[in-house]
């Protein structure tokens, strides 16, 4: 916190800073908003979080000014706690989760007055305008500009404004969640609100690479960054941005930064609308968890309305489909996965059961998926041989290719994924 402190504090141009809850604690809240019963357990996980915030807190010089005000935090989540253990909702989750980037806001402000920096705190459910689908709220941007224009930018002039990401609320007031790793997201729509001239994303990692590092160490950190190839990697499994983040920055031509809190001094990744480099390949991407449902017909060979029928229950249950591949009978999809209760999407059982009416209905996990980001890539002679000549040890379960000439997906087995990306990388982008 006081070295992100110390990037605003050396920033003159930073106007408003979204942060994050502090380390640990979403999964924190996550969990007891799940319903905890035993209250042995739920007095731990209680005591932890304490303990989180005592930390930062025993560190100020003045902490009196927001100890009351975290106190105040930290009993209402034991409320809610016990509540969940009993009556565990989606509308409570959020509720409960929010109070981490509640609690961290106000550590933080403090931490930036006390380095000199004229800084306020505010909530951001004042400006954040979401729909009311509890862990996956969408956000509003007309209503989210208008409330900026009232609540945020009267602030800007002379102060640096602090607020919290991840969480919004509906028309009602009720608190909502824009689902985990949402932040950069909130970022993203204040940023387009206030049209501001950058938005910078400080993590704990220096910037996109072209693998995840922890994969293989030959991976190697992206300078500058296309628009469209960085929402494919947002999307297909960087988990470095939150795969709707870029949506509000490409509206408003922002460009975006990636870097570290931790090592500001090795640079990022610049994503933008135009970059001087567009190379065949880019980067590798991975994304376990997956469900894939393939979907048989009955008896529709050549009858039409087949896919329409399946994707209007799809979007009646409200479920988010990733990948797709068809055949003459039937059709495999993947779930997209990025809602704060977490763990691998359920096909819910009324989705099922509709569809159950209209064709075979399978659902397989312990996949993941593998995306390949580049340009080009469906105009390129000899691409293909290039990515799968790599990998004829391994079975693809489904593969996804053309509709994008930015990226290539397909599935492995979960026990697979490593190595597969570990070969591909070597042989498409250790040159
Ligand atoms: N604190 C939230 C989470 O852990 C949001 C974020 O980190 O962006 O998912
Ligand atoms: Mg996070």
């Amino acid at each position: 916190m006081h070295r992100s402190a110390m990037i605003i504090k050396h920033n003159p141009a930073a106007r408003v800073v979204l942060i994050s809850a502090c380390s640990g604690v979403t999964n924190l809240l996550v969990e007891l908003a799940g319903g905890v019963p035993d209250p042995a357990r739920r007095q731990q996980l209680l005591t932890q979080l304490n303990d989180i915030h005592y930390a930062v807190l025993n560190e100020l010089d003045a902490p009196d000014p927001i100890t009351p005000a975290i106190n105040a935090l930290l009993d209402s989540v034991a409320t809610l706690a016990a509540q969940a253990a009993t009556q565990p909702g989606a509308q409570l989750t959020d509720q409960l989760v929010a109070n981490g980037e509640l609690l961290s806001t106000y550590l933080f402000t403090q931490i930036l007055c006390e380095l000199g920096v004229n800084a306020v705190r505010i909530d951001i459910r004042d400006i954040m305008r979401t729909d009311s689908q509890f862990g996956k709220a969408i956000p509003q941007p007309d209503s989210i500009r208008a409330l900026a224009t009232k609540h945020l930018e009267p602030l800007l002039t002379q102060q640096v404004v602090v607020s919290q990401g991840f969480i919004g609320a509906d028309q009602h007031g009720n608190t909502t969640t824009l689902g985990r790793g949402g932040s950069d997201y909130s970022a993203a729509l204040v940023a387009e609100a206030i049209r501001a001239s950058t938005l910078e994303i400080w993590t704990d990692v220096p910037g996109m690479y072209t693998t995840d590092p922890r994969i293989t160490a030959a991976a190697q950190p992206i300078r500058e960054i296309s628009f469209s190839e960085a929402s494919e990697m947002a999307n297909f499994g960087a988990k470095i941005l939150h795969p709707s983040t870029l949506v509000p920055a490409i509206r408003q031509q922002i460009p975006v930064f990636i870097g570290s809190s931790r090592a500001p001094e090795q640079g990022g990744t610049w994503i933008r609308d135009r970059v001087s480099d567009a190379p065949l390949f880019r980067a590798l991407a991975l994304r376990c968890n997956q469900t894939m449902v393939t979907l048989t017909s009955l008896n529709m060979f050549h009858a039409y309305g087949f896919l329409a029928e399946v994707f209007r229950i799809l979007a009646e249950h409200k479920i988010s489909v990733d990948l797709i591949t068809t055949s003459e009978v039937s059709v495999s999809l993947t779930l997209d996965q990025t809602n704060t209760g977490g763990g691998a999407p359920q096909l819910p059982e009324a989705a099922v059961e509709a569809l159950s009416q209209l064709c075979r209905v399978e659902v397989e996990q312990g996949l993941c998926l593998v995306a390949l980001i580049g340009n080009r890539m469906s105009q390129t002679k000899g691409s293909a041989k290039e990515i799968f000549g790599s990998l004829d040890d391994y079975n693809l379960r489904m593969i996804c290719y053309g509709a994008s000439p930015h990226n290539l997906c397909f599935l492995v087995q979960e026990q697979d994924a490593k190595s597969v990306v570990q070969s591909l990388h070597r042989q498409i982008l250790e040159a």
